[in-house]
C-alpha cells in the first residue's frame, strides 16, 4: 500500500498533498492484520477494504489515513468515533490522541473490537454499543470526531458534542448514490465550515 503515493496523486483534489509524520508513523504501527478475519489476514497490507463480518467493512488504508490526517489530532485531544467496526480506526487514534471514545451498533461487532483493543493494550480506548447517531454525551465536547459509516445528513447531536475549534470527517450521501467524504470544522465562535473532500463509498449509518 502507497498511501504517500496516493495523497499525492489526489492532493489538489483533498488539499492533503502529504499526510502527517505522526498519522504515517501510527500507520505503520498499528498490525492491521489483527483486526480483520484470519482468512483476510493475508490481505490486510494492500489498499482495499476488508470484509470484518455482519455486512461491515474496514476502509482502505489510503481513506483511513486521509480521514485520521483531516482531524489533525492532538496528544492531549480527546476524540469520538461512530462505528467501531473491528476496532482498527480506534487503535490507530490511540496512538495520536489522549482517549478515544467508540461506539458501535451491532453488539457483537461492538464486543470483539473491545475485547481485541484490551488484549493488544489500547488503553486509551475505551468501546460501548450504541447508536452513535447520538454520540456520547458524558465525554462531550470532543476535540474531533470521526463517523466510519455515511449519513444522510450531519447529525445535529454530533455537532453539538464537537468543541469550538474542534473538527468533524463524516461521509455524507445516500447508500447507492455518491457520498462525499466531508471535513466540518467549528471555529472558536461557533460558526460552521463544511469542505467537501472526495467522492467515497462508505457503508451506510443505519437509524435507530
Ligand atoms: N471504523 C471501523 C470500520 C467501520 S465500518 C474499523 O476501523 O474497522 C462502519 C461501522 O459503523 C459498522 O461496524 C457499522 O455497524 C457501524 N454503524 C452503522 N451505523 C451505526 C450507528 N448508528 N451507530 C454506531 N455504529 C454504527
Amino acid at each position: 500500500m502507497d498511501i504517500a503515493a496516493l495523497t499525492a496523486d489526489t492532493g489538489t483534489e483533498t488539499g492533503r498533498h502529504t499526510i502527517d509524520a505522526r498519522v504515517m508513523a501510527a500507520m505503520e504501527q498499528v498490525p492491521r492484520h489483527k483486526f480483520v478475519p484470519p482468512e483476510e489476514e493475508q490481505n490486510a497490507y494492500e489498499n482495499r477494504p476488508l470484509p470484518i463480518g455482519y455486512g461491515q467493512t474496514i476502509s482502505q488504508p489510503y481513506i483511513i489515513a486521509l480521514m485520521t490526517d483531516l482531524m489533525m489530532v492532538k496528544p492531549t485531544d480527546v476524540v469520538l468515533e461512530v462505528g467501531t467496526g473491528s476496532g482498527y480506526q480506534a487503535a490507530i487514534l490511540a496512538s495520536l490522541a489522549r482517549a478515544v471514545y467508540t461506539i458501535e451498533i451491532i453488539e457483537p461487532l461492538g464486543r470483539q473490537a473491545q475485547e481485541r483493543l484490551q488484549r493488544l493494550a489500547y488503553k486509551q480506548v475505551e468501546t460501548r454499543v450504541g447508536d452513535g447517531y447520538y454520540g456520547w454525551e458524558a465525554h462531550a465536547p470532543y476535540d474531533a470526531i470521526i463517523v466510519t459509516a455515511a449519513a444522510s445528513h450531519v447529525p445535529p447531536p454530533l455537532m453539538r458534542q464537537l468543541k469550538p475549534g474542534g473538527r468533524m470527517v463524516i461521509p455524507v450521501g445516500a447508500q447507492f448514490l455518491t457520498q462525499y467524504l466531508l471535513l466540518i470544522e467549528k471555529s472558536d465562535d461557533g460558526t460552521v465550515s463544511t469542505k467537501q473532500i472526495l467522492p467515497v463509498r462508505f457503508v451506510p449509518l443505519v437509524a435507530h
